[in-house]
Protein backbone atom coordinates (compact mmCIF):
# COMPACT_ATOMS: atom_id res chain seq x y z
CA UNK A 1 0.00 0.00 0.00
CA UNK A 2 1.61 3.20 -1.24
CA UNK A 3 2.06 6.42 1.44
CA UNK A 4 0.19 9.03 0.84
CA UNK A 5 3.26 10.94 0.19
CA UNK A 6 4.40 8.78 -2.63
CA UNK A 7 0.94 9.39 -4.23
CA UNK A 8 1.12 13.07 -4.10
CA UNK A 9 2.93 14.82 -6.19
CA UNK A 10 3.07 17.92 -4.34
CA UNK A 11 5.70 18.55 -1.65
CA UNK A 12 8.46 17.56 -4.43
CA UNK A 13 6.43 20.22 -6.47
CA UNK A 14 6.48 23.14 -4.54
CA UNK A 15 10.29 22.65 -3.78
CA UNK A 16 10.73 23.01 -7.62
CA UNK A 17 8.83 25.51 -7.57
CA UNK A 18 10.74 27.42 -5.24
CA UNK A 19 14.11 26.83 -7.47
CA UNK A 20 12.21 28.49 -10.75
CA UNK A 21 11.28 31.24 -8.68
CA UNK A 22 15.00 31.77 -7.47
CA UNK A 23 16.13 31.91 -11.16
CA UNK A 24 16.26 35.54 -12.95
CA UNK A 25 16.71 34.35 -16.21
CA UNK A 26 13.70 33.64 -18.68
CA UNK A 27 14.86 31.12 -20.37
CA UNK A 28 16.34 29.30 -17.49
CA UNK A 29 13.15 29.47 -15.96
CA UNK A 30 11.23 27.96 -19.13
CA UNK A 31 13.86 25.26 -19.23
CA UNK A 32 12.97 24.49 -15.15
CA UNK A 33 9.44 24.46 -15.74
CA UNK A 34 9.38 20.98 -18.40
CA UNK A 35 11.95 19.47 -16.36
CA UNK A 36 9.64 19.92 -13.07
CA UNK A 37 6.77 18.92 -15.16
CA UNK A 38 8.08 16.21 -16.98
CA UNK A 39 8.79 13.79 -13.83
CA UNK A 40 5.43 14.59 -12.28
CA UNK A 41 3.61 13.51 -15.32
CA UNK A 42 5.21 10.99 -16.26
CA UNK A 43 5.80 12.17 -19.77
CA UNK A 44 9.02 11.57 -21.82
CA UNK A 45 8.82 14.78 -24.16
CA UNK A 46 7.39 18.30 -23.23
CA UNK A 47 7.29 20.64 -25.52
CA UNK A 48 6.40 24.63 -24.90
CA UNK A 49 5.09 27.44 -27.57
CA UNK A 50 5.20 31.08 -27.29
CA UNK A 51 3.08 33.43 -29.58
CA UNK A 52 5.55 35.77 -30.27
CA UNK A 53 5.24 39.63 -31.31
CA UNK A 54 3.69 38.81 -34.84
CA UNK A 55 1.33 36.98 -33.07
CA UNK A 56 2.53 33.89 -34.51
CA UNK A 57 2.53 30.33 -32.40
CA UNK A 58 6.11 29.51 -32.18
CA UNK A 59 7.98 26.18 -30.51
CA UNK A 60 10.59 27.35 -28.55
CA UNK A 61 11.95 24.70 -26.19
CA UNK A 62 11.81 20.63 -26.31
CA UNK A 63 12.43 18.71 -23.25
CA UNK A 64 12.98 14.80 -23.16
CA UNK A 65 13.54 12.20 -20.97
CA UNK A 66 15.43 9.37 -22.61
CA UNK A 67 14.87 5.93 -19.77
CA UNK A 68 17.93 3.20 -19.94
CA UNK A 69 18.37 0.56 -17.72
CA UNK A 70 21.81 -0.67 -16.44
CA UNK A 71 23.12 -3.95 -16.35
CA UNK A 72 21.86 -3.92 -12.69
CA UNK A 73 18.34 -3.18 -13.59
CA UNK A 74 18.25 0.05 -12.09
CA UNK A 75 16.53 3.13 -14.30
CA UNK A 76 18.87 6.06 -15.56
CA UNK A 77 16.92 8.96 -17.10
CA UNK A 78 18.97 10.97 -19.28
CA UNK A 79 17.34 14.73 -20.26
CA UNK A 80 18.00 16.30 -23.10
CA UNK A 81 16.65 20.59 -23.19
CA UNK A 82 16.46 22.33 -26.72
CA UNK A 83 16.34 25.65 -27.33
CA UNK A 84 14.38 25.90 -30.95
CA UNK A 85 14.76 29.27 -32.92
CA UNK A 86 12.25 30.01 -34.82
CA UNK A 87 10.04 27.33 -35.58
CA UNK A 88 6.60 28.00 -36.78
CA UNK A 89 5.61 24.72 -38.82
CA UNK A 90 3.39 23.24 -36.26
CA UNK A 91 2.47 19.63 -37.05
CA UNK A 92 -1.12 19.49 -37.58
CA UNK A 93 -2.75 17.89 -34.84
CA UNK A 94 -0.85 20.25 -32.47
CA UNK A 95 -2.09 22.92 -34.51
CA UNK A 96 -5.81 21.69 -34.21
CA UNK A 97 -5.03 21.24 -30.55
CA UNK A 98 -3.73 24.83 -29.88
CA UNK A 99 -6.52 26.19 -31.60
CA UNK A 100 -9.16 24.06 -29.15
CA UNK A 101 -7.03 25.54 -26.43
CA UNK A 102 -7.02 29.02 -27.77
CA UNK A 103 -10.58 29.29 -28.56
CA UNK A 104 -12.25 27.28 -25.39
CA UNK A 105 -9.45 29.23 -23.22
CA UNK A 106 -8.89 26.06 -20.98
CA UNK A 107 -6.63 23.04 -21.19
CA UNK A 108 -7.74 20.41 -23.86
CA UNK A 109 -6.68 16.82 -25.08
CA UNK A 110 -6.66 15.00 -28.03
CA UNK A 111 -5.66 11.68 -29.54
CA UNK A 112 -1.83 12.05 -30.71
CA UNK A 113 0.66 9.37 -32.57
CA UNK A 114 1.33 7.29 -29.16
CA UNK A 115 -1.59 8.00 -26.48
CA UNK A 116 -3.60 11.66 -25.75
CA UNK A 117 -1.76 14.89 -26.42
CA UNK A 118 -2.57 17.74 -23.91
CA UNK A 119 -2.20 21.36 -24.22
CA UNK A 120 -2.34 23.49 -21.33
CA UNK A 121 -2.72 27.55 -22.05
CA UNK A 122 0.36 29.84 -20.29
CA UNK A 123 -1.55 32.97 -19.42
CA UNK A 124 -0.09 36.54 -18.85
CA UNK A 125 -3.24 38.35 -17.83
CA UNK A 126 -6.11 37.43 -19.36
CA UNK A 127 -4.40 36.44 -22.80
CA UNK A 128 -2.82 33.62 -23.80
CA UNK A 129 0.65 33.82 -24.21
CA UNK A 130 1.64 30.46 -24.89
CA UNK A 131 1.47 26.73 -24.69
CA UNK A 132 2.73 23.60 -22.46
CA UNK A 133 1.95 20.24 -24.92
CA UNK A 134 2.85 17.06 -23.88
CA UNK A 135 1.76 13.76 -25.34
CA UNK A 136 1.01 10.24 -22.93
CA UNK A 137 -1.13 7.02 -23.12
CA UNK A 138 -3.20 7.83 -19.69
CA UNK A 139 -5.58 10.86 -18.60
CA UNK A 140 -4.45 12.88 -16.19
CA UNK A 141 -5.79 12.33 -12.44
CA UNK A 142 -7.80 15.44 -10.69
CA UNK A 143 -4.81 16.08 -8.52
CA UNK A 144 -2.34 15.97 -11.74
CA UNK A 145 -4.55 18.42 -13.48
CA UNK A 146 -4.71 21.02 -10.37
CA UNK A 147 -1.31 20.81 -10.25
CA UNK A 148 0.04 21.30 -13.96
CA UNK A 149 -2.52 24.04 -13.61
CA UNK A 150 -1.37 25.34 -10.56
CA UNK A 151 2.44 25.33 -11.12
CA UNK A 152 1.42 26.48 -14.96
CA UNK A 153 -0.12 29.57 -12.85
CA UNK A 154 2.88 30.55 -10.63
CA UNK A 155 5.35 30.08 -13.67
CA UNK A 156 3.09 32.71 -15.94
CA UNK A 157 3.01 35.07 -13.12
CA UNK A 158 6.63 34.82 -12.12
CA UNK A 159 8.11 34.78 -16.06
CA UNK A 160 6.12 37.96 -16.53
CA UNK A 161 7.39 39.62 -13.38
CA UNK A 162 11.02 38.68 -14.77
CA UNK A 163 9.75 39.76 -18.21
CA UNK A 164 8.90 43.20 -17.48
CA UNK A 165 12.04 43.70 -15.36
CA UNK A 166 14.09 43.27 -18.96
CA UNK A 167 11.67 45.34 -21.32
CA UNK A 168 11.53 49.29 -20.99
CA UNK A 169 8.49 50.69 -19.99
CA UNK A 170 8.05 53.57 -22.78
CA UNK A 171 8.41 51.15 -25.66
CA UNK A 172 7.91 47.85 -24.61
CA UNK A 173 10.92 46.60 -26.38
CA UNK A 174 13.80 44.91 -24.54
CA UNK A 175 16.19 46.66 -22.56
CA UNK A 176 19.94 46.58 -22.42
CA UNK A 177 20.69 44.02 -19.37
CA UNK A 178 18.44 41.89 -21.98
CA UNK A 179 20.55 42.66 -24.77
CA UNK A 180 23.48 41.68 -23.12
CA UNK A 181 22.08 38.44 -21.88
CA UNK A 182 20.33 37.56 -25.61
CA UNK A 183 24.41 38.81 -27.52
CA UNK A 184 26.24 36.62 -24.58
CA UNK A 185 24.07 33.83 -25.51
CA UNK A 186 23.80 33.81 -29.41
CA UNK A 187 27.70 34.73 -29.23
CA UNK A 188 27.76 31.31 -27.12
CA UNK A 189 25.76 29.29 -29.37
CA UNK A 190 27.86 29.92 -32.59
CA UNK A 191 30.72 29.15 -30.27
CA UNK A 192 30.06 26.21 -29.63
CA UNK A 193 28.98 25.08 -32.88
CA UNK A 194 30.87 23.03 -34.83
CA UNK A 195 32.68 25.04 -36.80
CA UNK A 196 31.95 28.14 -35.39
CA UNK A 197 28.98 29.51 -37.18
CA UNK A 198 28.73 32.93 -38.38
CA UNK A 199 26.08 35.28 -40.06
CA UNK A 200 24.98 37.28 -37.64
CA UNK A 201 24.90 41.11 -37.45
CA UNK A 202 24.84 43.31 -34.96
CA UNK A 203 23.86 47.23 -35.46
CA UNK A 204 23.77 50.58 -33.21
CA UNK A 205 21.01 53.14 -34.00
CA UNK A 206 21.05 56.31 -33.02
CA UNK A 207 18.16 58.97 -33.36
CA UNK A 208 20.10 62.19 -35.08
CA UNK A 209 19.50 65.35 -33.41
CA UNK A 210 17.46 64.14 -30.72
CA UNK A 211 18.27 66.76 -28.35
CA UNK A 212 16.35 69.59 -30.62
CA UNK A 213 13.02 67.64 -30.93
CA UNK A 214 13.00 67.77 -27.14
CA UNK A 215 14.54 71.27 -27.09
CA UNK A 216 11.81 71.96 -29.43
CA UNK A 217 8.83 70.29 -28.67
CA UNK A 218 9.19 68.82 -25.41
CA UNK A 219 9.87 65.69 -23.76
CA UNK A 220 6.36 64.26 -24.24
CA UNK A 221 6.71 64.81 -28.56
CA UNK A 222 9.94 63.07 -27.48
CA UNK A 223 8.96 60.63 -25.94
CA UNK A 224 5.77 59.89 -28.62
CA UNK A 225 9.14 60.35 -31.72
CA UNK A 226 10.94 57.27 -29.46
CA UNK A 227 7.84 55.21 -29.44
CA UNK A 228 7.04 55.82 -32.94
CA UNK A 229 10.57 55.22 -34.10
CA UNK A 230 10.43 51.76 -32.06
CA UNK A 231 7.09 50.83 -33.95
CA UNK A 232 8.70 51.58 -37.55
CA UNK A 233 11.95 49.53 -36.85
CA UNK A 234 9.88 46.63 -35.33
CA UNK A 235 7.42 46.57 -38.19
CA UNK A 236 10.32 46.46 -40.48
CA UNK A 237 12.38 43.84 -38.69
CA UNK A 238 11.86 39.88 -39.42
CA UNK A 239 10.58 36.72 -37.27
CA UNK A 240 14.17 36.00 -36.62
CA UNK A 241 15.86 39.62 -36.22
CA UNK A 242 15.92 40.98 -32.30
CA UNK A 243 15.50 44.84 -31.19
CA UNK A 244 16.41 46.61 -28.42
CA UNK A 245 16.15 49.97 -26.10
CA UNK A 246 20.08 50.37 -25.79
CA UNK A 247 20.02 53.82 -23.87
CA UNK A 248 17.97 57.12 -24.25
CA UNK A 249 17.10 57.70 -28.35
CA UNK A 250 19.56 54.67 -28.96
CA UNK A 251 18.55 51.19 -30.42
CA UNK A 252 20.26 48.03 -30.97
CA UNK A 253 19.19 45.18 -33.80
CA UNK A 254 20.72 42.03 -34.25
CA UNK A 255 19.99 40.33 -37.25
CA UNK A 256 20.43 36.90 -39.12
CA UNK A 257 22.07 37.68 -42.83
CA UNK A 258 24.02 35.15 -45.12
CA UNK A 259 26.23 37.81 -46.30
CA UNK A 260 27.75 41.45 -46.09
CA UNK A 261 25.79 42.66 -48.83
CA UNK A 262 22.54 41.21 -47.85
CA UNK A 263 23.13 42.44 -43.92
CA UNK A 264 23.53 46.03 -45.31
CA UNK A 265 20.21 46.17 -47.67
CA UNK A 266 18.65 45.32 -44.68
CA UNK A 267 20.07 47.81 -42.39
CA UNK A 268 19.38 49.85 -45.17
CA UNK A 269 15.74 49.42 -45.01
CA UNK A 270 15.50 49.73 -41.61
CA UNK A 271 17.42 53.85 -42.00
CA UNK A 272 15.04 54.35 -45.40
CA UNK A 273 11.85 53.11 -43.12
CA UNK A 274 12.17 55.89 -39.98
CA UNK A 275 13.52 58.70 -42.81
CA UNK A 276 10.27 58.10 -44.92
CA UNK A 277 7.92 58.29 -41.91
CA UNK A 278 5.91 61.50 -41.43
CA UNK A 279 6.11 61.96 -37.67
CA UNK A 280 3.17 63.61 -35.91
CA UNK A 281 4.48 67.77 -35.79
CA UNK A 282 7.80 66.74 -36.16
CA UNK A 283 7.87 65.62 -39.78
CA UNK A 284 10.82 63.55 -40.68
CA UNK A 285 13.00 62.01 -38.14
CA UNK A 286 16.66 60.64 -38.83
CA UNK A 287 19.05 58.15 -37.62
CA UNK A 288 22.70 57.06 -37.66
CA UNK A 289 24.04 53.68 -37.27
CA UNK A 290 26.91 51.27 -37.47
CA UNK A 291 26.95 47.06 -37.31
CA UNK A 292 29.60 44.36 -37.20
CA UNK A 293 29.48 40.89 -37.68
CA UNK A 294 28.74 39.09 -34.58
CA UNK A 295 32.14 37.09 -35.30
CA UNK A 296 32.82 34.33 -32.14
CA UNK A 297 36.46 35.54 -32.50
CA UNK A 298 35.61 39.17 -31.54
CA UNK A 299 34.18 39.19 -27.73
CA UNK A 300 30.61 40.33 -27.77
CA UNK A 301 31.55 43.41 -25.85
CA UNK A 302 33.91 44.22 -28.56
CA UNK A 303 30.80 43.72 -31.08
CA UNK A 304 29.23 45.90 -29.88
CA UNK A 305 32.32 48.50 -29.54
CA UNK A 306 32.80 48.71 -33.16
CA UNK A 307 29.44 48.89 -34.24
CA UNK A 308 29.15 51.95 -32.28
CA UNK A 309 32.79 53.08 -33.38
CA UNK A 310 31.15 52.75 -36.99
CA UNK A 311 27.68 54.52 -35.44
CA UNK A 312 29.95 57.82 -34.66
CA UNK A 313 31.62 58.02 -38.10
CA UNK A 314 28.10 57.87 -39.62
CA UNK A 315 27.32 61.06 -37.18
CA UNK A 316 30.50 62.80 -38.46
CA UNK A 317 29.97 62.07 -42.05
CA UNK A 318 26.83 63.69 -42.17
CA UNK A 319 24.26 61.65 -39.73
CA UNK A 320 21.00 59.56 -41.76
CA UNK A 321 23.40 56.82 -42.95
CA UNK A 322 24.41 53.20 -41.67
CA UNK A 323 28.29 52.26 -41.77
CA UNK A 324 29.91 48.33 -41.66
CA UNK A 325 33.25 48.43 -39.80
CA UNK A 326 35.10 46.13 -41.45
CA UNK A 327 34.88 48.57 -44.01
CA UNK A 328 36.00 51.62 -41.99
CA UNK A 329 38.94 49.67 -41.19
CA UNK A 330 39.69 48.55 -44.83
CA UNK A 331 39.00 52.42 -46.01
CA UNK A 332 41.78 53.42 -43.14
CA UNK A 333 38.99 55.66 -41.57
CA UNK A 334 39.25 53.38 -38.53
CA UNK A 335 42.19 51.71 -36.79
CA UNK A 336 41.70 48.40 -35.00
CA UNK A 337 41.50 48.62 -31.28
CA UNK A 338 44.34 45.80 -29.97
CA UNK A 339 41.80 44.85 -26.98
CA UNK A 340 38.91 42.29 -27.81
CA UNK A 341 39.52 40.13 -30.49
CA UNK A 342 40.49 36.57 -29.56
CA UNK A 343 44.31 35.20 -30.96
CA UNK A 344 43.67 31.79 -31.28
CA UNK A 345 46.82 29.41 -31.61
P1 LIG B 1 23.25 63.06 -32.36
O1 LIG B 1 22.68 63.27 -33.71
O2 LIG B 1 24.71 63.37 -32.34
O3 LIG B 1 22.95 61.71 -31.84
O4 LIG B 1 22.57 64.14 -31.40
P2 LIG B 1 21.50 63.87 -30.28
O5 LIG B 1 20.89 65.19 -29.93
O6 LIG B 1 20.55 62.83 -30.73
O7 LIG B 1 22.36 63.25 -29.13
P3 LIG B 1 22.59 63.64 -27.62
O8 LIG B 1 23.27 62.45 -27.03
O9 LIG B 1 23.25 64.97 -27.52
O10 LIG B 1 21.15 63.78 -27.00
C1 LIG B 1 20.32 62.69 -26.74
C2 LIG B 1 19.12 63.24 -26.03
O11 LIG B 1 18.13 62.23 -25.83
C3 LIG B 1 19.43 63.76 -24.66
C4 LIG B 1 18.31 63.26 -23.76
O12 LIG B 1 17.67 64.30 -23.08
C5 LIG B 1 17.35 62.64 -24.73
N1 LIG B 1 16.66 61.49 -24.18
C6 LIG B 1 17.21 60.35 -23.70
N2 LIG B 1 16.25 59.49 -23.27
C7 LIG B 1 15.07 60.11 -23.46
C8 LIG B 1 13.70 59.75 -23.22
O13 LIG B 1 13.38 58.66 -22.71
N3 LIG B 1 12.73 60.63 -23.56
C9 LIG B 1 13.03 61.85 -24.12
N4 LIG B 1 12.03 62.65 -24.44
N5 LIG B 1 14.31 62.22 -24.35
C10 LIG B 1 15.31 61.38 -24.04
MG1 LIG C 1 22.94 58.84 -28.35
MG1 LIG D 1 21.29 60.86 -31.05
Amino acid sequence: MPTERALSPLPGTLKKLGVITAIRDTQLVEQSLLRTLAPILGVLETSLYRINGQHQITHILHHSRTGTRDSAGAERIAERIEAIRNETNLPEHIALLIDNVRLLGQACNRPGPEGLVFCYPLRSGEQQCGYLVFERRRQLTAMEDAVVTGVLQVYSNYYALLDSSQRDRLTGLHNRYAMEVSLDRLWEELSNHLPPRDGYWLAVLDIDHFKNINDQYGHVIGDEILLLVSRVLGKTLRRTDMLFRYGGEEFIVIVEARDLELATQFFERLRKAVESYRYPQVGQVTLSGGFSAVATTVLPKSILERADRAMYEAKKAGRNRVFHYQALLDQGVLEELETGSITLF
